[in-house]
């Protein structure tokens, strides 16, 4: 099915922040396969956990307990501030959990959301993302709801009525070219659903495990949501996601499911991706390499540079002009870029990327610059 628009390499082995072709050739990865490989590719200490666990035991469903499921979750809840934990495969799934426990909870219907925002691709989640190309096609979605301009906590005020259960905020809009909202935006929206009673869901999906130079996005805010949902790096590239919310917010049995969800296998990922990040030192070396990375690309010269922003290492450079021939420049030199708007490079390498090689990336970029075009 041809649903994804493909560069014209085959990837085959990596190492850290390291990716090799087919051909043998070598590629300094600024992408990560996403924000997902947060610990780099193929670290020895998932592999070792993947193994392991394979041996022992891969699925069960969830009609029984095992035992890593609980360390998972107890140890996630520890991260996070958060009590409860359901586990997914995706961000999709994740935001779908979340809505559903939204409107279970509250028994109210409507949701509001941000503009520029992207939840995932599934229907319900599809209904909260802002991109008409993605959406069109594929209405009608979920009727209820409402898109306010991110950033601005006024507009969330003002589309709260009663039948609204929550909002869904990104801490920082990652898909739409890594747009950093006000400081006091999360701490408004907040105390807002406090005071009106209703939920706050974050979408913490790529900005979470370290990304953005904290364990989560919503931590630069010092604010705990309702809801959390995850995914993309949780699991180290194997597939896991999860939605989590505090005590008083659950489903009942029944309510939800899915079969493969909180696999034994996906624990394990989980938890040996969680012990990297800790270990290595990972949200510290995000926010440091980060500010770097962003730093170093402000100070290009270049009349085309717009912007260069971001938190950690998930950054943003926007130039005037389409960064298309940048990417594909930088392919054919060593390095994987990827590009969200047509005129914005989104830089959210594995966290492990060294300091060298973030030079090197950027002096690729450097050179050719030039080529972005109108
Ligand atoms: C990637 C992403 C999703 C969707 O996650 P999938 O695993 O692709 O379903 C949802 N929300 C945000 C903020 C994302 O970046």
């Amino acid at each position: 099915m041809t649903a994804f628009a493909r560069q014209p390499i085959a990837l085959e082995r990596g190492r850290g922040a390291t990716i090799t072709d087919v051909d043998g050739r070598e590629y300094i990865d600024c992408v990560a396969g996403v924000a997902v490989n947060n610990i780099g590719h193929c670290h020895p200490s998932l592999v070792s956990a993947l193994r392991t666990q394979a041996e022992k035991l891969i699925h069960t469903s969830n009609l029984y307990y095992t035992e890593i499921q609980a360390v998972l979750a107890e140890r996630m809840a520890r991260l996070t501030g958060m009590e409860r934990l359901y586990m997914t495969n995706s961000g999709a799934e994740s935001n779908e959990a979340a809505m559903k426990l939204a409107r279970k909870v509250t028994g109210k219907k409507g949701f509001i959301s941000t503009k520029n925002a992207f939840h995932g691709r599934t229907m319900g989640a599809l209904s909260l993302t802002w991109k008409e190309a993605l959406r069109r096609p594929f209405e009608p979605l979920i009727a209820d709801v409402t898109f306010v301009d991110y950033g601005k906590v006024e507009l969330i005020a003002d589309a709260i009525d009663d039948d609204v259960a929550a909002v869904i905020v990104e801490p920082i809009q990652g898909e739409s070219g890594v747009i950093v909202p006000p400081d006091e935006y999360l701490p408004t929206v907040r105390e807002l659903c406090t005071e009106r009673d209703i939920l706050m869901i974050v979408d913490e999906v790529q900005t979470g495990f370290g990304r953005t130079g904290r364990w989560f996005g919503c931590e630069h805010a010092a604010i705990t949501p309702d809801i959390m949902t995850l995914a993309k790096a949780m699991g180290g590239g194997f597939p896991v996601g999860a939605m989590m919310s505090q005590e008083e917010y659950k489903f009942a049995p029944g309510d939800h499911g899915g079969t493969q969800s909180g696999s034994p296998l996906a624990c394990a990922a989980a938890l040996a991706t969680l012990e990297v990040i800790e270990n290595e030192g990972l949200v510290e070396q995000s926010r440091v390499n980060g500010e770097y990375l962003k730093q170093s690309l402000a100070n290009l010269e270049t009349s085309k540079a717009v912007d260069s922003r971001g938190k950690g290492l998930m950054v943003g450079y926007e130039l005037s002009c389409s960064v298309l021939p940048i990417v594909s420049y930088a392919r054919e030199n060593g390095v994987l870029l990827n590009n969200t708007s047509e005129n914005v490079l989104r830089f959210v390498p594995p966290l492990v990327i060294k300091k060298e090689q973030i030079a090197t990336a950027i002096a690729v970029v450097e050179r050719a610059i030039d080529l972005c075009s109108r």
